[in-house]
Order: C-alpha cells, then structure tokens, then sequence
C-alpha cells in the first residue's frame, strides 16, 4: 500500500530492552514493547520499511527476522547474549550503537528517519543522528526525574540516566509525549520547549481486545463464580501498587459481604512463582495477613491472545500505580468493554473518564478505591453503562492505527523541516510542511496534500466531542 503522500520512508526504531518478540508481563516486557510492535506493524502496512534494533538477549536468534510486513527485528550483538535487567544496559549502549552503524553499512541501510524509544536508545539515536545526518523522534515511555520523584532511593536507574535523557530533549528533532501529563514533564522538568514536543497518546488493539460475555469468559479461563469478579492485569512490581487493590478487595469483603474475588494476572512465568517474582510473594503474605487468601488469585502471566477472556471474567478492571507514564492495560479493560478504575496519576487521568468510563481514585488509598469498587459491584446498569462507554471512547480515540498515522505525519514534519532552504520560499511555493496537530485541538493530520480526520476530538482534560466529520483521509488543495 502507498505511504499516503510521503514517499515510503526507511526507519530505524531503537529499543535496546524491549523487542516485539518478548513475552509480554514480566519484570521489563510491557507498555514499550506493544508500542513498538503495534506501531512498526503499521507503518509496514502504510508502506514504509522499518528496522527493530533490538539487542540480543539470547545465543540462538538470528540476526534479522522477518517480523511483519515491512518490518525486521534486528538483534544487535551488545554484551552477553542473554537477558539482563534493563538498568545493567547503560554501559552496554556504545557497543549497541557501533553494532548498528556496522549492520547499516553492510547493509548498504539508508535511514530516513530514527525513531528512539527510551532514554538508553534516545542516546544511541543522538549519537547516530550525528553519524549518519538523519533526523532523530524520541518517545521516553517513562522519565528519570519521575521515577526518581516516586521511587526515591528505590530506583535502580545509573545515575547518568537524567542527564541523558536533558541531552537527548535538547538534540533530538522532535519528542513524543504520550499524554498531557508527560507533556508537562518534558517541558517543566527537562525544558524541553513545548514547540517540538507531539502528544500522541498510546493505543488498544480493538480487535484482540473485545468485549466477550461475563459468563463465557470466565467459562474458557476455567473461574467457577457467579460473584463480582475484580480483575488487575500487569506487570508484579511495587510500583503497579497491586497491595493497594489487595487492601482495597480486604475492605470491600469486610464491608459488604460480597463473595468478590480478585483476579491478578501478571508475572515473570506463566505459574505465579514468588521466587521469579518477590512481589507476588509479597501479595500472597498480605493475603493471608488481610484473611483474603482465598479470595486472590494469582494466574502468572498470560499471553495478548489469552487476556481478553480475562478481562472479559471481570466486572470491573483496576490499576493503582503510584504513577504512570501511560498505562495500556486501562486502555485494553476499556477496549474489552469494562470500567476501570484506576489512580488519577499520568496517562490514566487521561485515558480514564472519571464517571463516565469508570472513576479515578487517589494512590495508595485502599478505602477510597474500595468504595468506588462498592459502588460499581453495587450497581450493573452503572456498570454495564461505563463499560459501553469505555469501549466507544476506545474505538474513537485510541486505535493503533491513528497513532501510526499522526506519527507518520510528524515524520513528515521533521523531514520537510530539514528539507526547506534556509531563505524563506517565494510566496508562490506551495507550503509542504506536514503538521501533526496536536492533542487540545482537532485530531487532525495535514500531510501536505491531504487531511486525516479520524471524527472526533480529545481536548487536554481527555473529553471526547464529535465534530462530526467522518474518518477517511481527503484530498484538499
Ligand atoms: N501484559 C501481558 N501479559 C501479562 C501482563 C501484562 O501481555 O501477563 C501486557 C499488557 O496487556 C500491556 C502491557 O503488558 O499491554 C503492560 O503495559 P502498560 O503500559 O500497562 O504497563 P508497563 O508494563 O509498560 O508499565
């Protein structure tokens, strides 16, 4: 298919830690990797050629590997051939990008365009742009002076990661934030001047994640209860707050007597295995303390294909972290048609319409979660109500391939930006700048000679509205 009316471009997306091909739910598979993934895959399908630089993290992975098409995942060779923590990766990124440089010029790769993702690859991409003169859109996933801000003298991060990651704002062409809320960051804590910073926020498989019948899912997941079902999906760290959602569940058993149960899915394996994982070993102590022990269960992690019936099992879907930079599993409940709610912190104060989709919640607030959650079990027209609504802000605003598409527009902004002259164009030339337009005002994406509509808008508090202009692109002069 035609690359709409840029030319097919070749891109380079760096992601040091997380490749498409890992096993999603554990310690460092999650949010990132789904990004790259769905993001490569259809910018493939729009017709422009992307390569995965992703670093080899096991002996017997070939060295390109057709991922989908229009994409590779290429496994760069940078320290030992099997996984490490992604904070033991610092002191590894010259090799990865010295590997990268020696694939291009094998490989005879033209790069159009890098896209980084993460503060180590945003460095390797500086470095590059540099090297080979090629413009350079970083997307962070998360920042250093947040996690440093929540997780104090618990984050594992080297201590070079703030200062990289000021560097990397200041030289890269063009950062994506993926809400409001990172967009402030970048401006208020890394300086990063608001002009060349693009919300594009992060998106759900609308058709992996469905809304399936109550009854059924629970059915094909083997869980054996009429009650209300609460169901958290992610990955098992402290900072997902799943203690939190434990006490709230303790609460609400002791307040209403319901025979509700909590469905926690997530792990490093597929069994929920407290030595693999310390933090389910924690949750299941807490358990036990709160009385609950038989109320909690804890599945391991599950493939993409598997979790629909999982958040299908629940009536309704929670995540507490104390913060988050996006936060896809909200987006995947409300996409599978149940409400959410979640701690009014980062991308979830957007995604999440508080009373309409589900409610927020303050973090590290047990009772205050557990009298939403009363409210929602107490109520299944409410329930039933949030739940249909969730899965049509999903459909409208939050699909991979507007992403795809706002951030081919921005592609086209960076490289028309660098091919303008430095005198300024005679009144005649036409202007070929291509604009993503950015969260706050219409969703819509002028390339030069055509405009994306995708039918309706996000304003910065999240709220949806209609325009009523249907979705296809459109010629205009
Ligand atoms: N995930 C999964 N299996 C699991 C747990 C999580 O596939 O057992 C996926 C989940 O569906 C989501 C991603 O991992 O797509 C987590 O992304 P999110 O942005 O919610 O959080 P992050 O892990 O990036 O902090």
């Amino acid at each position: 298919m035609a690359a709409g009316h840029l030319p097919p471009l070749r891109i380079a997306f760096l992601s040091e830690h997380a490749s498409p091909a890992a096993l999603l739910g554990g310690q460092d598979a999650g949010g990132q990797n789904v990004y790259v993934d769905e993001v490569s895959r259809a910018l493939g399908r729009m017709g422009h050629a992307v390569d995965i630089f992703t670093r080899r993290d096991a002996p017997d992975l070939p060295e390109t590997l057709d991922w989908a098409p229009g994409v590779r995942i290429v496994h760069v060779s940078a320290g030992p051939p099997r996984f490490l923590p992604k904070d033991d990766l610092w002191p590894l990124m010259p090799a990865f990008r010295d590997e990268i440089l020696r694939f291009a010029v094998r490989e005879g790769a033209r790069y159009d365009l890098i896209h980084g993702n993460f503060w180590m690859s945003g460095w390797v991409a500086g470095e590059l742009r540099r090297a080979l003169g090629v413009p350079v859109v970083q997307i962070f996933h998360a920042t250093g002076i947040t996690k440093r801000r929540h997780q104090g003298a618990a984050d594992t991060s080297p201590p070079e990661r703030i200062r990289v990651e000021t560097d990397i704002v200041r030289q890269v062409d063009r950062l994506i934030a993926q809400c409001p809320a990172e967009q402030a960051e970048l401006v208020d804590d890394y300086g990063a001047d608001p002009a060349r910073v693009v919300v594009i926020p992060s998106a759900v498989d609308t058709a992996q994640f469905f809304p399936m019948d109550r009854a059924e899912a629970r059915r094909r997941i083997g869980l054996d209860t009429d009650g209300p079902v609460v169901v958290y999906v992610g990955r098992m760290l402290p900072r997902k707050d799943v203690r939190n959602v434990v006490r709230a569940v303790a609460l609400l058993a002791r307040w209403t007597g319901l025979p509700v149960r909590l469905l926690a899915v997530g792990g490093e394996k597929e069994e929920p295995d407290p030595e693999a994982t310390p933090e389910i070993g924690v949750l299941q102590r807490l358990t036990a303390e709160l009385g609950i022990a038989d109320r909690v269960i804890f599945t391991g992690k599950r493939q993409p294909g598997e979790l629909t019936a999982y958040y299908g099992a629940g009536d309704v879907a929670v995540t507490t972290p104390w913060y988050e930079p996006f936060g896809l599993t909200p987006l995947e409940a409300m996409a599978c048609g149940r409400p959410v709610i979640g701690s009014a912190v980062g991308g979830i104060a957007f995604t999440v319409r508080h009373g309409e989709t589900g409610f927020l919640v303050p973090p590290r607030d047990p009772e205050a979660l557990a009298r939403r959650l009363a409210e929602v079990l107490a109520d299944p027209a409410l329930r039933d109500r949030m739940g249909r609504a969730a899965r049509a802000r999903v459909e409208c605003a939050f699909t991979w391939q507007t992403v795809a598409e706002r951030t081919q527009a921005l592609y086209g902004a960076v490289l028309a930006e660098r091919a303008r002259p430095a005198v300024a164009p005679s009144p005649a030339a036409p202007d070929l700048t291509a604009r993503a337009t950015m969260v706050g005002e219409e969703v819509v994406t002028e390339f030069p000679l055509i405009r994306y509509h995708s039918g309706c808008c996000i304003s910065p508090s999240g709220d949806l509205t209609h325009p009523g202009r249907g979705g296809l692109e459109e010629e205009h002069s």
